[in-house]
């Protein structure tokens, strides 16, 4: 049982080291954050020895709550379990009003896509998180803002009123904007939403139907970056508080995507098996690396023995998290005295460079490669120089926010970046939709599309198990 007084979990800036003050109602962002090329992010570290990985109950954020910064905010300020828990299940119920309320999403086999993909049984398994609040794992994410906002109130850090009148904000097209207008709605506070001239018509209703206040961003002539990110930044700077899906832009969102990672290492424990390879969609990168840590700390607590390999996927339309790794890993291959000129692209190339780096002889040079990255953010993301397409939409952003985690991860997992183009987004998708399949678009079944991809490189054996993410409901 965790000691109230001494906190379980604490913030710290992966960059600078900073920790925001105790007192802060919101603290979503390094102090130091803007004043120099570092990647600052405030990124919520877990003391393993003082927490238990499953305290009891079914609702994600009630089972998984001692893993929760919210939990120790909550604990540390007085608030007992009990009322941690009547906090979680009273929002929980108000989400359910409004579409549905949090539970364990469905892990499963999926031989049916292992066949068409020419492996044995039992080596593809799918994580469905279409029937999850909203559509996807994005509710995860803005639940756990609303989660530290509810307790800020409760200990009397601010007030309801003060939280009202700054209101909260996203920068979203799709189910990120859908998930934070509906568990806005649930909690009642008013929500600015920053949206695309070309967003889909359905979300724009949707939306509205919801209570979102709506405002409509073009892109400008020569200004790069995605032009609902430069309004939500305006609306940030005016007072209003981020519900966003981007750590940089609040750390706090992790640990909500994070309780998607611990039922994942729940269900790897449950059926009995240690994947080789973990596909994951990346479009702002929070999904993939709330995923990544979680497993991390779920081989802390002895929950599940190995990592999987990570693999990120993205699309040909923009992939600002492939270039990113490759710069990481060809100064990390230069460091070592090695070409990497030829090596780029196919997926048996990037196989045998990874498991060079995975080496134990090669670990202190990638450290130091990655180091280096964290200090000089814009060297390796930046925003992508043209306008993507791709029918997988969802994962389009210019930048990979939450780049460095992944890069991290999967250097350290021997995983790497794959891109899927646009007739593996389609065939993914067909296939995730099939008999007895998931309603997924194809954003949602883009992680499944990379499966695809590195299946058909050779890369991945016939007898070789592999999960992937399915998150995104067609609309
Ligand atoms: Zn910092």
């Amino acid at each position: 049982m965790t000691d109230e007084l001494v906190p379980a979990t604490r913030l710290r800036c992966a960059a600078c080291g900073a920790e925001p003050a105790a007192s802060d109602p919101f603290p979503a962002c390094c102090p130091n954050a803007g004043t120099d090329d570092a990647d600052h992010l405030l990124v919520r570290e877990l003391d393993a020895a003082r927490v238990r990985f499953d305290a009891g109950g079914t609702q994600p954020f009630v089972r998984f709550r001692e893993l929760l910064h919210s939990y120790s905010r909550a604990r540390s300020g007085g608030m007992t379990d009990a009322e941690f828990v009547a906090l979680v299940t009273g929002l929980d119920a108000a989400v359910a009003r409004v579409d549905r309320g949090f539970v364990h999403t469905p892990f499963a086999v999926a031989d049916a896509v292992g066949t068409a993909l020419g492996m044995a049984a039992g080596m593809v398994w799918l994580k469905d998180e279409t029937g999850n609040v909203a559509g996807s794992h994005k509710a995860r994410h803005v639940f756990a803002l609303a989660l530290h906002l509810d307790v800020s109130e409760r200990l009397g850090l601010t007030t309801r009123a003060e939280s009202d009148r700054r209101g909260l904000a996203i920068a979203s097209c799709g189910n990120a904007a859908l998930a934070a207008a509906t568990v806005a709605r649930a909690a009642n506070r008013p929500l600015h939403v920053f949206i695309p001239g070309d967003a889909n018509p359905r979300v724009v209703e949707q939306l509205h139907a919801l209570g979102a206040d709506i405002a409509v961003c073009e892109r400008q002539e020569g200004v790069a970056g995605d032009p609902c990110v430069h309004g939500f930044h305006e609306a940030l700077a005016k007072g209003a508080l981020p519900f966003c899906v981007q750590g940089n832009d609040n750390g706090l969102n992790i640990e909500g995507g994070m309780t998607l990672g611990w039922e994942l290492a729940a269900d790897l424990r449950e059926a009995g098996i240690a994947p080789s390879r973990l596909f994951v969609q990346v479009g702002g990168g929070a999904l993939g690396s709330a995923v990544a840590q979680a497993l991390r700390e779920a081989r802390t607590l002895g929950v599940i023995a190995s990592l999987p390999r990570l693999h990120c996927v993205q699309t040909h339309g923009a992939y600002p998290l492939r270039r990113a790794y490759l710069r990481v890993r060809d100064e990390a291959l230069d460091r070592l005295g090695m070409a990497h000129a030829a090596a780029a692209g196919d997926g048996a190339g990037d196989a045998a460079l990874a498991e060079r780096l995975l080496a134990p002889d090669a670990r202190g040079t990638v450290v130091a490669a990655l180091a280096e990255a964290r200090a000089h953010r814009s060297r390796y993301m930046w925003p992508w120089e043209s306008a993507p397409h791709s029918v997988a939409h969802g994962i389009l952003d210019d930048e990979t926010y939450d780049w460095y985690a992944l890069v991290d991860g999967m250097l350290e997992t021997g995983g790497w970046p794959v891109l899927a183009d646009e007739d593996t987004l389609l065939e993914a998708r067909a296939l995730a939709q099939g008999p007895g399949g998931i309603p997924a678009d194809a954003t949602g079944a883009a992680a499944l599309a990379g499966l695809v991809a590195l299946r058909r490189s050779g890369a991945v054996a016939a007898d070789e198990r592999a999960v992937a993410l399915v998150t995104g409901r067609e609309r």
